[in-house]
């Protein structure tokens, strides 16, 4: 097995660890929903991808859950449509 031959210094050690910093995720909000997303996935909450279904969220849930996860899209989904609608005013 190599054996280093020589004891490395705090500056050397600094240097080679100078590039491990981690990168801020770009996150952005979901078109559909508004919850926060990683650009170029599909949304975890809603299932939505480039403005259309992708898979079903409200599938594995049981006839309860299902329910409150459908008021809750629907609500998130007026929200989000409203933001769209007042960044429009804005732009114009
Ligand atoms: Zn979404």
């Amino acid at each position: 097995m190599p054996v280093p031959k020589q004891r490395h210094t705090k500056s050397k050690r600094n240097r080679r660890r100078s590039h491990h910093a981690l990168k801020k995720q770009n996150i952005i909000a979901c078109p559909n929903c508004g919850q926060p997303v990683l650009p170029h996935r599909l949304c975890g909450n809603c299932g939505f991808y480039k403005g259309r279904q992708v898979i079903d969220v409200l599938a594995k849930l049981e006839k309860k859950q299902k329910k409150e996860k459908e008021k809750e899209l629907a609500e998130q989904q007026e929200q989000a449509q409203s933001l769209d609608m007042k960044e429009m005013s804005k732009g114009s």
